[in-house]
């Protein structure tokens, strides 16, 4: 294993780069490094790896990059493996953390149904990305602190990176791992407080945009933090997330032919629910099973039933797979129960100097909500007219989705073009894919699909090579 940049012979390193392929990976957060991970396992012959990152760490995306790093995690420890076929690897490691354990006795033998803070998550990428790369003598890494602006193919199939300063080599193959974008002023979380509203509140009032994960983090945070004031939640569609189970939820679904329009589907899920509940078996079990069918559901519907889903269901679906910990569901149910903290329903607008327009849902009126602080919770997707996937779909390297959430993918994240091609050596993983495979922005399907873009370079790029 070689990083670049430790070496004390540059003209050396660079002798030695120049001979292996080259890959490049635009994007260190999750999906980044979990790509990393899964080439450096899979691909078992020499190359050179080149990480594109302004930003230095693995912030766990926009619901919890700004969480601080004790924030508890929404998904089981059994759900967190980074190991292609070993469930219980993220448990493992924990097991051997001899510091985790004296701290967490109470769940010993096994760690696989707790929820464990977001730097503990964080911790074990990176420890199991270092394990990769020192068992690999045999290829170089360079990480380049800077943006990617442009993506153009060259001299055939090879691809141009356009990156802040330096003038980059030609790539065989490049990962788009952008995730949500680069952090920037239309940031989620950021603070939006008006000015003059300080004169016009009776008592301290903290507005929260959004219904989301976030939003419930920073709620939690505030009272943490002694905030004693009020807070409304707005929100357009009003559903916070839901509870998990207090052991985990074994997927179930029913073993009938799945119907293939939306409205029979929502039947279809509502009714496995109720039967599920009556078998003394939970809905979550069945949202569970849900998602090993939501990639062939998505894909049969068309176009209009998308949207339909995207603008009236959508919300309801998050709530129910995004879901809270028991613990932190109940404190949520008693922060709304003590009446401190309110939901309410309808729409955000512009901002004035002293609060917030509001269309509450079902009037015809705005009203001014008046706050001395808002705070902008919401998720956005990826963005399509940042300047990089600007350029991919310039240089005709990509298309958007059927609904313009992301781009259109194949299931191991290359790009798909109008007359069903894909685009070789290049790939769009974890939430870039949102419109063409649902759930992709969570941990177990970004990691499916890190190793089966590693197995496909493998075979692509080296036919004769074998995945350990
Ligand atoms: C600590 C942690 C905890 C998590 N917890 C959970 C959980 O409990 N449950 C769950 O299912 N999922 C969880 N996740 C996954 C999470 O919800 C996100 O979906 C996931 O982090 C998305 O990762 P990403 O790398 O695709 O996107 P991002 O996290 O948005 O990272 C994208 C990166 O790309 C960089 N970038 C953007 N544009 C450019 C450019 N032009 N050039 C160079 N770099 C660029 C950004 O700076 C950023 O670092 C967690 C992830 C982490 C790391």
């Amino acid at each position: 294993m070689t990083v670049q940049g430790l070496f004390s012979s540059k003209s050396a390193a660079a002798a030695q780069i120049s001979a292996k392929p080259r890959f490049a990976i635009v994007g260190r957060g999750f999906s980044g490094m979990m790509t990393a991970i899964a080439l450096m396992k899979t691909v078992r012959t020499p190359f050179h790896l080149q990480l594109f990152d302004p930003n230095s760490s693995v912030s766990g995306g926009q619901a919890l990059s700004s969480a601080p790093a004790s924030t508890i995690l929404n998904t089981r420890v059994r759900d967190l493996s980074v190991s292609a076929g070993d469930a219980d690897d993220f448990n493992d490691w924990l097991c051997s953390n001899a510091e985790f354990r004296a701290a967490v006795p109470a769940a010993i033998p096994g760690f696989r149904q707790i929820f464990v803070p977001k730097e503990i998550f964080s911790d074990y990428v990176y420890k199991r990305f270092s394990e990769a790369l020192s068992a690999r003598k045999d290829i170089t890494v360079q990480v380049c602190p800077e943006p990617v602006v442009a993506i153009r193919r060259s001299h055939g199939s090879r691809f141009l990176l356009e990156s802040g300063s330096c003038a980059n080599p030609l790539f065989d193959m490049v990962v788009l791992a952008t995730g949500y974008g680069l952090p920037g002023t239309e940031e989620p979380g950021q603070d939006l407080s008006p000015v003059r509203a300080q004169r016009l509140i009776a008592r301290p009032h903290t507005v929260l945009l959004g219904s989301g994960i976030r939003v419930v983090d920073q709620l939690l945070q505030l009272r943490d933090a002694g905030y004693a004031g009020q807070i409304t939640i707005l929100s357009r569609h009003g559903f916070l997330p839901q509870s998990h189970t207090p052991n985990s939820a074994d997927p179930v679904f029913p073993a009938e032919a799945l119907p293939s329009n939306l409205p029979e589907i929502l039947r279809f899920i509502r009714t496995a629910c109720h039967e599920a509940e009556r078998e003394g078996r939970s809905w979550q079990s069945v949202m569970n099973g849900l998602r090993r069918h939501a990639r062939s559901l998505w894909r049969g519907l068309p176009a209009h039933q998308k949207r339909q889903f995207n603008r009236h269901l959508r919300a309801i679906y998050d709530s129910h797979r995004n879901r809270l910990p028991e613990a932190i569901y109940a404190r949520l149910q008693t922060e709304l129960a003590s009446g401190n903290t309110i939901l309410r329903r309808g729409t955000s607008g512009r901002q004035g100097l002293g609060g917030l327009f509001f269309r509450p849902a079902g009037s015809q009126s705005d009203e001014i909500v008046h706050a001395e602080r808002i705070l902008d919770c919401r998720c956005r997707g990826p963005q399509l007219t940042s300047p990089l996937l600007a350029s991919l779909l310039n240089e005709g390297l990509a298309l958007p989705d059927e609904l313009s959430l992301g781009l259109a993918v194949n299931q191991c994240g290359q790009p798909c073009l109008d007359d069903g091609s894909v685009v070789e050596g290049l790939f769009a993983v974890g939430p870039l894919g949102l419109g063409s495979l649902p759930d992709i922005d969570l941990v177990p399907e970004i990691v499916n699909q890190a190793y089966a873009v590693g197995e496909r370079i493998a075979m692509q790029f080296y036919p004769q090579s074998k995945a350990v």
